[in-house]
This record gives C-alpha cells, sequence and structure tokens, in this order.
C-alpha cells in the first residue's frame, strides 16, 4: 500500500477524551472513529487489524473442529423469553420494536438462538458431539462505555456453542475451548492467563475468564506467578484427544489463578509468598459449561439410543475480538506507538522515503516495494512528500515490526536502513539484503 492513496488521518493533537493509552493510539493512528458513546467506525487501518484477529480466531476454531456459521444481530424476544432471560437481562439489553408492534432485541449473547437451531433440526445422539461458533457483532447497553473499543456498546465478539450428550462430553469440549483459546492468543503474541471465573448472567458450574494483564484492566486479579512459565508453543495437538486436552487444562489450571469474584484468601495464601501477585487484567475471554440450564428451559432434547429423551449438555465461549485490539496494545506499545507483534500487524513493514521526488531514491523504494510484494508481504511504503519528521513519526504510532528507510545519503553507499520496532536497533545494508531480513 502507498500511504499517498491510503486513508490513515493520522492526528496530530493527542485526543482529550482517551484515558488510557489504547484509545489515545488507535484513535491518534487513525484506526477508528467514534460515531456515539460506545460504538466506532472502524477505518482501514483498524479494520485490517480486526480482520487479522478474526482470521486468526477463525483458522483456530476450525482446527478444534467447530463450524463456523452467522447468525443475525436482531432477535426475536419470544426465544428469551422462554428461556427467561428477557427480564433477567436487565438494561444491557438494548430493545426494539419493529413496525408490526413485535418485540426484538440486539443480541447481546445469543445462547438462545442458537438452542432454537439445535432442537429444530437435532434429535439424535449420532450427530453429536457439535461445536457452532459465529463471529458477530454484538450490542451491550454498557453503563459506562469508555476506553474505545475496550469496553463499546457495539463490539466485535466470536461466541461458540457445544452440544453433547454427557457431562463427560461437554467437559472435553470445555477443555478444547480453552487449549485453542491459549492457542489463539498466543499466535497474538499475547499472555491470556485462564482464570477461575464467575458465571454472571450466562450461569454455570464450570467457567474460567482469559485475562491480560495490564495496569489498565478492569479485573482485579490474583495468581501464582509460575502461571507465566506457562506456553503452549507449536506442540501438536490432537482436539479429539480428550486425555491431552484435560492434560493441558490440568497443567494451566495447577497454579492459583483466579479473579476479585471467586479470590480466596485462605487458598492464596497456601502460595508461596514470593510468587503471590496481584495485578489488574483485561478479560478478552471467557469459557462456560453450563450443562442443560438452557436445554431443559428450551427443551433440547436428543434420542440417547437407549429410548431416552435427554436433554444436551451445553457450553458457550466468547472472545472480545474488537477488545482484543486494545488490550494487544495496551500490552505492546512505548511513547511513541503502538508495536505491533508480527502475528498481528497490519502491515509487515513501513518503507520509509525520505526524500519522495529524488529520482534515485524514489527508484529503491519502489524496487524494495515490489520485491516485498513479489514475496506475498504487504509493505506500507510512505511516499508522500512531507518532512521526514513527520514521516517517522507515523511510522512509529502505527508501529509495524520493521521500517526499511530510504535516503539519498545511504544510497550514495548501496546502503538502506533496517529498523526493528521493537528494538529500536537499525542496521545498514544493501536493499537486496533487506528485504531478505524482513522476508
Ligand atoms: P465484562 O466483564 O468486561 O463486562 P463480560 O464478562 O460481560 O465482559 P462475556 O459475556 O464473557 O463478557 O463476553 C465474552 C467476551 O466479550 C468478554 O470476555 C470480552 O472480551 C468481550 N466483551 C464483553 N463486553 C464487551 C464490551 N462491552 N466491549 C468489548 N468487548 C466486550
Ligand atoms: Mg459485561
Ligand atoms: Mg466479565
Ligand atoms: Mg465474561
Amino acid at each position: 500500500m502507498r500511504l499517498s492513496r491510503y486513508f490513515l488521518p493520522v492526528l496530530k493533537e493527542t485526543p482529550r477524551e482517551a484515558q488510557i493509552v489504547s484509545h489515545r493510539y488507535m484513535l491518534q493512528a487513525g484506526m477508528i472513529k467514534q460515531s456515539s458513546a460506545g460504538i466506532y467506525s472502524w477505518l482501514p487501518l483498524g479494520f485490517k487489524v480486526l480482520r487479522k484477529l478474526e482470521n486468526i480466531v477463525h483458522e483456530e476454531q476450525q482446527r478444534a473442529g467447530h463450524l463456523p456459521m452467522l447468525m443475525p444481530t436482531l432477535q426475536p424476544a419470544e426465544l428469551w423469553q422462554e428461556s427467561g432471560r428477557y427480564n433477567d437481562y436487565g438494561r444491557e439489553m438494548l430493545r426494539i420494536e419493529d413496525r408490526h408492534g413485535r418485540d426484538m432485541l440486539y443480541g447481546p449473547t445469543n445462547e438462545e438462538l442458537i438452542t432454537d437451531i439445535f432442537r429444530s433440526h437435532i434429535t439424535s445422539y449420532k450427530e453429536l458431539p457439535l461445536t457452532l461458533y459465529h463471529i458477530q457483532w454484538k450490542f451491550r447497553d454498557e453503563v459506562r462505555p469508555r476506553f474505545g473499543v475496550m469496553r463499546g456498546r457495539e463490539f466485535f465478539m466470536k461466541d461458540g456453542y457445544n452440544f453433547d450428550l454427557s457431562k463427560e462430553d461437554a467437559l472435553h469440549a470445555y477443555n478444547r475451548h480453552l487449549v485453542s483459546y491459549l492457542r489463539t492468543y498466543e499466535r497474538m503474541g499475547l499472555k491470556a492467563i485462564p482464570m477461575q471465573a464467575d458465571g454472571g448472567p450466562i450461569g454455570g458450574d464450570y467457567t474460567h475468564e482469559f485475562l491480560v494483564l495490564a495496569e489498565t484492566g478492569e479485573s482485579e486479579v490474583f495468581y501464582d506467578s509460575k502461571v507465566l512459565d506457562l506456553h503452549l508453543g507449536d506442540r501438536e495437538i490432537d482436539f479429539d484427544d480428550v486425555a491431552q486436552c484435560q492434560g493441558i487444562f490440568d497443567e494451566w489450571t495447577a497454579h492459583y489463578a483466579r479473579t476479585d469474584e471467586t479470590h480466596d484468601d485462605a487458598i492464596y495464601a497456601e502460595v508461596p509468598e514470593e510468587r503471590r501477585q496481584k495485578a489488574r487484567g483485561i478479560e478478552v475471554g471467557q469459557i462456560f459449561y453450563f450443562g442443560t440450564k438452557y436445554s431443559q428451559t428450551m427443551n433440547a432434547t436428543v434420542d440417547d439410543g437407549k429410548g431416552n429423551k435427554v436433554n444436551v449438555h451445553m457450553g458457550s465461549h466468547g472472545i472480545g475480538v474488537s477488545r482484543l485490539l486494545g488490550a494487544i496494545i495496551e500490552a505492546s506499545h512505548d511513547d511513541k506507538g503502538i508495536i505491533w507483534p508480527e502475528g498481528v500487524t497490519p502491515f509487515h513493514c513501513g518503507i520509509l522515503n525520505m526524500k519522495s521526488g529524488d529520482a534515485e531514491a524514489d527508484a529503491a523504494c519502489e524496487a524494495i516495494y515490489n520485491s516485498l510484494t513479489a514475496l506475498g508481504l504487504e509493505p506500507l511504503y510512505d511516499d508522500r512528500d512531507e518532512r521526514a519528521g513527520a514521516k517517522f513519526g507515523t511510522m512509529d504510532m502505527v508501529g509495524l515490526p520493521w521500517r526499511i528507510t530510504v535516503g539519498p545519503r545511504g544510497l550514495k553507499n548501496g546502503v538502506v536502513e533496517v529498523t526493528c520496532r521493537r528494538t529500536g536497533d537499525s542496521e545498514e545494508m544493501p536493499p537486496e539484503q533487506a528485504v531478505e531480513k524482513i522476508a
């Protein structure tokens, strides 16, 4: 992409409404624009990262055997009246009446809708296990929308639902989700710790929240510092392997890690003192097993093969895809701007032309741009006729992992400069070698 043809409305001034760094940088880097409280337009750069995160979530869900689908944002009130949550959900639910006087709502989550789909089509245990998911906009009329996309009213969420014959099978689905979520967050360059949590309005016997540690996080958390040493890495995972998923679940839940809602002083006191950590965290996902809570109220049953009709065991599993942008920036930035982890960066590298209009510099930039593109990479080339200082500022704010700086002085010696955004280290080398380094 050539910056001269892109839409990147970088703000010169620090936006006053932003209280935390991720919100500020997302506005400054021209990623989002607020349209009303907690509701944003996603400008090209923000949208690009959102799509990257969405793709990672899709890939990891499907790797775990979960089936993508798409449910609508608007739901009929009847289904929620059936489950009993229409009244319980309270004022966070945006209620709408259509022209025929029918009560509808903008979905804050989809347990009811998916259970209705399930019961309409599935009657036999033979069709289980089944896990369906979608990534769709949700609306929750939050009392205090704030921190940009971190606590929006309209937000993008992956929510998945498993249907199983027995509690045992449903707990495998739970573990499988835990493992696939760990993989998902690791690919995004995040350390998200599963913590024992509280069911809230979704309910449930088993639930874990995934938290990214950050001072600006809204949750108070308590954990054994040993959990920070755990990595999934690139170990081979068979998501149908019950023992393997259980093993990984056990590995991650062996150490104390709880949110303030379930925090227990007595158990925490057993953690060696030097490992006891109290911190703040951002909730980037949550998994639930809630048994037959919805299948009973909404009458979702299957034939168990022995002549009985039994209620299916269910769980639901959410990832805050749009919130993740904020969480990643909170976890990865410096005072000049964002530092994107490789796995989610909107462009692979920046090319900064120090002297646009200089024939030699222009030609060298074009050549680098074409070589990178031919290798399947996406560079962002700042070809604008701007001061070098402004170009550096923009590149630092946008936070691509690598920058190639091209100027007439270096070119005289046959070199360009390659800079790593994270470390700030720069190296001079011939243009071909710069391309190799980034590829
Ligand atoms: P919170 O405690 O932050 O209000 P929640 O527990 O109500 O979140 P869940 O129902 O567990 O949210 O939804 C799944 C995920 O969706 C959350 O883990 C979070 O990452 C994301 N999410 C929830 N509410 C919002 C919001 N208002 N804006 C952006 N993301 C959200
Ligand atoms: Mg909430
Ligand atoms: Mg929560
Ligand atoms: Mg939650």
